[in-house]
């Protein structure tokens, strides 16, 4: 079992997407901050916002100086903002306890504030090229159908183990690597797989005939409506203005259900995304001091 490094990385080699924190000089940093926005957002939407970002706040200290509230205001719209904070939080700890610089190993990185496996092995993968497996479910469905010949396989704790294995022995790794979830994205996609420019010539999945899954199907996250939606509203309003807004201001921003309204609000109190001013008013995390 195994898939044909040479095909794999000449195909990535040529028809890569040209994304910018893939181009020579981007710093450790700027990588981490890259697989921070990509964890839940796409590509397109992430591009802009990695571009403003890094112009701004290059380096770990940078970013650690800036407040919170300046940080989610940045994020914009690309959702889940738990990551911002979360940035925020991981960019102060390296620029104290790391001299401003990015580890380079996993351990180490999976102390870092929003750290988790995947983004640690994807930055020790592609900033530092450490040959380690790195996991996403586009690598995990290509692995799944060329290797395994399912149409996809469900997260297991055999993934790690399982695409190490396929890691050529060599400084060709960290490429075969970013060539693995390349193919996942834009050749080998969950619907429509385009087998007939995919450079794998020996994928299981394809000389089996497609079997059909064999698992639950999975559920479309909706958004519409969604708690996650009223929580994106709110922030709008928030970020949108310099000063701390009333309680009626953001009100009118959800009106078809207020009691998801008032549950929206509390969770991004309780998560330290919005607070509030001794008056009574609502700010951005870090604004609503001496207002
Ligand atoms: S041949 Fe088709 S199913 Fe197999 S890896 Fe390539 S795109 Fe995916």
């Amino acid at each position: 079992m195994s898939i044909d490094s040479d095909e794999l990385t000449s195909w990535y080699r040529e028809f890569q997407r040209d994304l910018p924190w893939r181009r020579p000089g981007v710093t450790a940093w700027q990588i981490l901050v890259s697989e921070f926005m990509l964890q839940q957002t796409p590509v397109a939407r992430v591009e802009p916002i990695w571009l403003d970002w890094i112009a701004r706040w290059p380096t770990p200290s940078a970013t650690a100086a800036a407040g919170v509230g300046e940080v989610l205001r940045a994020w914009g719209k690309l959702g889940y903002p738990r990551r911002a904070k979360r940035l925020h939080e991981c960019a102060v700890t390296i620029a104290a306890e790391h001299g401003d610089v990015v580890p380079a190993d996993v351990e180490t990185l999976l102390t870092l504030p929003g750290v988790g496996a995947y983004t640690a092995r994807a930055v020790a993968c592609f900033a530092y090229a450490a040959r380690v497996p790195v996991v996403d479910t586009n690598v995990r469905r290509v692995v799944a159908r060329a290797v395994h010949g399912r149409a996809d396989s469900p997260a297991s704790v055999r993934d790690l183990a399982d695409v190490s294995a396929l890691l050529p022995d060599s400084d060709a790794a960290p490429v075969f690597s970013a060539a693995l979830m390349e193919l996942g994205a834009t050749v080998c996609t969950a619907r429509n797989p385009r087998c007939g420019i995919c450079p794998l010539s020996a994928c299981l999945w394809r000389t089996a005939g497609y079997p059909a899954p064999t698992g639950p199907a999975r559920k479309v996250q909706r958004y519409a409506g969604t708690d996650r939606q009223a929580r994106g509203r709110l922030l709008d309003v928030l970020r949108t203005n310099s000063f701390p807004v009333t309680r009626a201001q953001l009100d009118v921003a959800w009106l078809s259900d207020t009691a998801q309204r008032d549950r929206a609000l509390d969770s991004l109190l309780v998560d330290g995304l919005v607070e509030q001013t001794p008056d009574g008013r609502f700010a951005l995390a870090g604004e609503g001091e001496n207002t």
